[in-house]
């Protein structure tokens, strides 16, 4: 028998759980809503499990970094404040034999004199400092910023390894969320030899003190009772009787699973839509675990060589208390094979191509008028940290209830 549901929601990640709770405060009746999850357990990229003995994220390195009291105070109900620790965030970047904390640009300083020497040299002659446009594609961007010796030592290696695609693809629309360091602070910090500059996302960070990132989003999943439905992948989508899996009639459809599942699922969809959505670009992450300690206070490194396989360490024995060890993230396409513990993350990051603004909102557009809503980092298709996927679903909801 099919059942009718209010309001649909595909994908128990970060955004799916919130836009459920939302509707739940906004004084929405349980029976009216259903969140359908392809996996055992809620959560999506902010799943954690237990490895060699404590908690291993199975995303990627996940820190909270939250901007809005709204969205801290929402994640406390799940799991109270008393059960985070707060850290100073240490990230450091592998270069030259050396540690140098990120983002580099604002801590040259921490180079030999020669090394800092040839480094502002490079800037003073970027496009950037000179007053020229900024370039709207990616590789011209770095060189126009940063200048030919961080492109080439690290901006260019370490976003060949993390993307493993031509750097070309890639568009500058989204660089707002890199760290932006200027020219005169970059000068500062050399000659203070201390660091200038904006700092970047996770200045500080909280992380839970017993569990890893997961424990929040497992209890919020565990909240929705029976409004959630675990180990369900949406495998059909009828848009005539806007009926899911044969089994759900939805009047409002909030999606947060990746586009191309819409392929397979619905074989009626607008040639055009199809068209746009098979343009948008995704990159996989394997995240493999590493039992050694490594001798550095960094709560993760940034490795550029492309000698190494991974791209990223993150040094679980410095914020999972107890624990020991590091987990690596590596692009999919460049990994090693391995016996010991990995996670594969088909879908870890929405890639920012030169067509994707076009191509997503074409989408979002044709489904809005299905009241078909794209909701966080696949609905969107944008990177976006666990906050603001929080704050974008606690937004959502407001507008959609009070549309009636
Ligand atoms: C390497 C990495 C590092 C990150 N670091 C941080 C960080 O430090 N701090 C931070 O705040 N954020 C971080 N993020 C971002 C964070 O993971 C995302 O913001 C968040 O997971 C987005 O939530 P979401 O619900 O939109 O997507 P997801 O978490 O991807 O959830 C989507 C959900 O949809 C489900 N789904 C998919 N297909 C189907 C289907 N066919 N049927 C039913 N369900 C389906 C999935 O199983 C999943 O549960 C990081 C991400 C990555 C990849």
């Amino acid at each position: 028998m099919v059942k009718k549901i209010k309001y649909l929601i595909l994908g128990g990640g970060p955004s799916g759980l919130t836009f459920a709770h939302s509707l739940l405060d906004l004084g929405i009746s349980k029976n009216e809503l259903l969140v359908l999850e392809a996996n055992a357990e809620a959560g999506g990229l902010c799943r954690s499990t237990i490895v060699d003995g404590a908690p291993l994220d199975i995303g990627g390195g996940h820190f909270l970094d939250v901007k809005k009291k709204e969205v801290l105070d929402f994640l406390f109900r799940f799991l109270p404040q008393e059960e985070w620790n707060s850290y100073h965030r240490v990230a450091k970047i592998i270069l030259r034999g050396q540690e140098i904390d990120h983002p580099l640009e604002g801590n040259l300083w921490q180079f030999f004199r020669e090394d800092q020497l040839n480094y502002l040299e490079s800037i003073a002659q970027t496009g950037s400092v000179r007053g020229e446009t900024m370039p709207e594609s990616f590789i011209e961007w770095i060189r126009w910023k940063l200048g030919e010796c961080i492109a080439n030592d690290y901006m260019l290696p370490y976003n060949r390894k993390i993307w493993a695609m031509d750097l070309n693809l890639l568009g500058t629309y989204w660089l707002y969320k890199l760290p932006n360091v200027s020219f005169r602070e970059t000068l500062r910090s050399c000659l203070e030899g201390k660091a200038s500059g904006t700092l970047p996302a996770h200045g500080t960070f909280l992380y839970p003190k017993h569990y890893g990132y997961g424990e929040v989003w497992k209890r919020m999943g565990s909240a929705l009772g029976s409004q959630l439905i675990r180990s369900s992948p949406i495998t059909s989508i009828d848009l005539t009787t806007r009926t899911i899996n044969k089994t759900y009639q939805a009047e409002k459809i909030i999606t947060s699973i990746p586009w191309m599942y819409w392929l397979e699922a619905n074989s009626s969809l607008p040639e055009r839509i199809r068209e746009n959505i098979k343009k948008l670009v995704n990159i996989s992450i394997d995240v493999d675990y590493q039992k050694k300690n490594l001798p550095t206070k960094a709560h993760w490194i940034y490795e550029p060589s492309e000698k190494i396989s991974y791209h990223r360490m993150l040094v679980r024995s410095n914020f999972c208390p107890g624990s020991r060890g590091y987990w690596t993230e590596c692009n999919a396409a460049r990994s090693l094979p391995t016996n010991g513990f990995r996670h594969h993350n088909e879908y870890a990051y929405p890639v920012n191509t030169l067509e994707k603004p076009k191509s997503i909102n074409t989408i979002l557009e044709w489904a809005k008028t299905n009241k078909i809503y794209g909701l966080g980092r696949w609905g969107k298709w944008e990177h976006m940290n666990s906050d603001i996927a929080v704050s974008e679903a606690m937004a959502m909801a407001n507008e959609i209830v009070s549309q009636g």
